[in-house]
């Protein structure tokens, strides 16, 4: 048994929290289902190196700086890839799948969540055909390095990384159609003033801007995604102006030639761990559940901690603040700083975190999500894509007046299926919200293993599988 603190999940967080811990001699555990350390931005398949040239320079150095502290307190953190954790046991142990794919239980005294997020999907006719993906994925396809996105691409979204992602592509040779940011330009505009917060990231995006105009790669505001078309594969993708709350006006609805759809709204915390474990859990502005977290990140049970994109989307900087707080807590309650010396030390973090909640905040403003996009699939869409579940199967629920998580799940089977509803989930809770006028509309707590695992994690390491003749 190992009472060392645990931190699940090896991002810039998780990092921070165990470089913080290691500063103050604590040693602790610190568990990673990838084969790296580094989080989202270094995820990818068959990447050999370590390359960051498609981040900004700024978040570059961040970063670089991060990995070499960690690397000067290496000897006190017990870093295990590899190891994805499936479930809990109870408030003190974890369950997980360790790098010989066996079940292992890992208990603790304080635990760290900092498992960041994932992409949000948003249903419409045609998200299920080839060639459409998420702009996460499509990212990780470039990064790779060896499969080429199929030309021309088309990218729908909102917020930052639409541009990022669209200079990338035309920098490794791929055509892109255009770039459609849902919001208005005006929105943006807005925001410029608090956007001025984080100059040099500001300045990082006015250069993306101007590198799409010079390679005349079109980018309209206040567009978005109508649907998808194609036989057995995407061929056609149709845009078109949306409203200020993103109904698409299709009477100015634009056809496009395009092989490859890229769709980027937005993000949600991963939140299948907090949920299983019964911490307590709120709705954001946005409509994305994620566990509650005091001044100290400390969740409804004082010794289990949140940190990073996992407790609230707002940036790598954010969440190495947010788990260098969240250690100090750990420290503390193992009695290793004085009450008065964490508090002043997370008073510093706090100052920091002040100017980039101020940036990420106008970011979340114009990147707010307008809710006639839970009108875009039609009654046959598929929205539920493990179990099949269409738009009408949730209709036909609403009408016989399910009015939360739980229920629509009893009756439609959504979110029953391998992904426990990472996909579907956010479709279903905003078309709740908007039929019941609630914004809570309760969530689903899933189940053991949070993740598939297979059927040799259960035999003993000297076991041999018999093989079926
Ligand atoms: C292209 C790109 C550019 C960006 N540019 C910037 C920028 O300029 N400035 C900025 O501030 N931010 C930027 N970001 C965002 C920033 O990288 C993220 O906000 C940051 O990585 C969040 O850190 P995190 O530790 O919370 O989560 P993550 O980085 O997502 O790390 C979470 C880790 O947890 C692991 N994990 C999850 N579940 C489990 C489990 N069950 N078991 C074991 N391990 C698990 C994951 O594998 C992952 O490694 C950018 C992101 C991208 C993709």
């Amino acid at each position: 048994m190992s009472l060392d603190p645990l931190i699940v999940g090896g991002g810039p967080a998780g990092m921070a929290a165990a470089i913080e811990l290691a500063k103050h001699g604590v040693r602790s555990i610190l568990l990673e289902e990838a084969s790296r350390l580094g989080g989202v931005v270094f995820r990818g398949p068959l990447r050999d190196g370590v390359q960051l040239d498609y981040l900004g320079p700024r978040y570059c150095d961040m970063l670089a700086k991060l990995h070499g502290e960690f690397s000067d307190h290496e000897q006190m953190i017990d870093v295990r890839l590899n190891s994805r954790v499936i479930g809990a046991e109870g408030q003190d142990s974890l369950m997980l799948l360790d790098a010989e794919e066996q079940v292992q239980q890992v208990e603790y005294s304080q635990l760290l969540l900092a498992a960041g997020c994932h992409e949000r999907s948003v249903p419409f006719p045609g998200w299920t055909l080839p060639g459409v993906k998420l702009l996460g994925g499509l990212q990780l396809q470039i990064k790779s390095g060896v499969v080429k996105p199929q030309a021309p691409v088309v990218i729908a979204g909102t917020g930052p990384l639409l541009p990022l992602v669209a200079c990338q592509l035309h920098a490794s040779g791929v055509r892109v159609a255009g770039v459609y940011e849902a919001s208005a330009l005006s929105k943006i505009a807005k925001q410029s003033l608090a956007l001025l917060n984080k100059p040099q990231l500001f300045l990082d995006g006015l250069s993306m801007l101007a590198y799409l105009k010079l390679h005349g790669i079109p980018l309209r505001y206040g567009w978005g995604v109508v649907e998808a078309q194609g036989q057995d594969a995407l061929s056609v993708v149709t845009v078109a102006p949306y409203s200020a709350d993103w109904q698409p006006d299709m009477t100015q609805a634009q056809r496009i030639a395009a092989q490859t759809l890229a769709v980027g709204y937005g993000f949600i915390p991963r939140t299948q761990l907090s949920q299983q474990m019964g911490l307590d859990h709120g709705f954001s502005d946005d409509g994305y559940l994620r566990a509650n977290a005091n001044v100290w990140q400390q969740s409804s049970e004082p010794h289990i901690h949140l940190a990073g994109d996992m407790g609230g989307i707002r940036g790598g900087e954010a969440a190495m603040l947010t788990g260098r707080i969240a250690a100090l807590s750990i420290l503390m309650q193992r009695q290793v700083l004085s009450n008065e010396a964490a508090l002043q030390r997370r008073q510093g973090y706090e100052r920091k975190l002040a100017s980039i909640l101020r940036f990420r905040g106008a970011v979340d403003r114009y990147t707010a999500r307008g809710t006639g996009q839970i009108e875009l699939p039609k009654g046959d869409t598929v929205i539920c894509r493990c179990e099949n579940t269409t738009r009408n199967d949730i209709e036909r629920a609403l009408s016989q007046g399910v009015q939360d998580m739980a229920s629509l799940k009893m009756r439609t089977r959504v979110s029953m299926g391998d992904c426990q509803g990472r996909m579907c989930v956010g479709y279903c809770s905003d078309r709740l919200r908007q039929a019941t006028g609630r914004k809570d509309v309760g969530w689903i707590r899933p189940r053991f293993p949070l993740d598939p695992i297979p059927f040799s994690a259960f035999a003993a390491p000297d076991q041999e599988v018999s093989e079926h003749e």
